[in-house]
């Protein structure tokens, strides 16, 4: 036997799957996660249960051949080593391959959660079959995950494929998390959505969210809902949304030629009305060569994306 296990671990659950040598997902499920008090038991939780579900499917951890494991935060791919995770209560470096490879005996191979979301997606979901392909996950922040020739762009010091960290909004309006200013993850997240909402509403731009604008406690979804029934704040917000994340693919389209651009997260359920706009801002920026060829699609996988992805790690990396 020859399979292989993977885990994403995120900030409230870890999805995690079992699959054959050849990739094809056995089993899914999902642990919550233990981030109280120190995130320090999130690793042994992971290794009891992979212990178990292996031993329900007539497996024992000597037919793993490696372990993927996601993780919400910056990595040393090379090293297998976390910089910190916010939402896991991780706190300074920690060696995550050594640590699970420690206790499981098995090789384990650590990259960030946008990244193997990316490579799933490549892999399994809307890219497959297509070697080069960009993610970009719109969700409370924008993340992203770069592969080029069937590999994950890591970078010198792994910020390759932080997408949302491109200088877009070049007025500078609102503080990004990464302590800049003009982010995409600022005018293009959720959290960007309400940010550009709130400063056309305090600009006079007619709206009948004023209600919750006034109150703090309008969502990025009310702005889309909004949007689709016509409201003009919406759809200004809307456009200036995709404006954005067409200018950032556009920037993207030169480094790599992209066949696919691939968006997740929950503010792409938004659907064809951010889509659309996102297509026609594209078409309006980019070099021809590079648009010609290159589709904007939604992502495919959901959560799965991830496990999908670390499973493929494992298969480039430890076999
Ligand atoms: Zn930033």
């Amino acid at each position: 036997m020859a399979n292989i296990l993977a885990a994403d671990i995120g900030g409230t659950t870890c999805k995690l799957g079992l699959f054959s040598d050849d990739l094809e997902l056995l089993h899914k499920w999902e642990i919550p996660t233990e981030t109280f008090p120190d995130g320090g038991k999130i690793l042994e939780d992971i290794h009891e249960v992979f212990v178990k579900e292996t031993a329900n499917h007539g497996l024992d951890l000597t037919d793993i051949i490696g372990v993927g494991l996601g993780v919400p935060g910056p990595v040393d791919f090379k090293n297998g080593i976390i910089n910190g995770a916010i939402n896991l209560n991780w706190n300074g470096k920690k060696p995550i391959s050594y640590e699970f490879e420690k206790m499981s005996g098995i090789r384990t191979i650590v990259d960030n959660d946008a990244n193997i979301a990316a490579l799933g997606e490549q892999y399994k979901g809307a890219g497959s079959g297509y070697d080069d392909v960009v993610m970009m996950t719109l969700g409370t922040g924008v993340g992203g995950g770069i592969v080029v020739n069937g590999l994950l762009a890591h970078g010198h010091g792994g910020a390759a494929g932080e997408i949302g960290h491109i200088h877009v909004d070049t007025k500078r309006r609102f503080q990004c998390n990464c302590g800049k200013k003009g982010c995409l993850e600022t005018v293009a997240s959720a959290t960007g959505i309400v940010n550009l909402a709130r400063h056309h509403f305090h600009n006079g731009v007619e709206t009948r969210l004023s209600k919750t604008l006034e109150e703090g406690t309008v969502t990025s979804k009310a702005v889309v809902d909004a949007a689709k029934s016509g409201d003009a704040l919406g759809i200004k917000v809307l456009d200036e949304v995709a404006g954005f994340i067409g200018l950032a693919l556009s920037d993207i389209s030169v480094l790599t030629n992209p066949n696919y651009f691939i968006i997740g997260g929950g503010v792409s359920r938004a659907g064809d009305i951010l889509m659309d706009r996102i297509r026609k801002h594209y078409k309006r920026l980019t070099f021809p060569p590079a648009h010609e060829n290159t589709e904007i699609v939604f992502a495919e996988l959901g959560n799965d994306a991830g496990i999908h992805g670390a499973a493929r790690l494992v298969k480039q990396y430890l076999t």
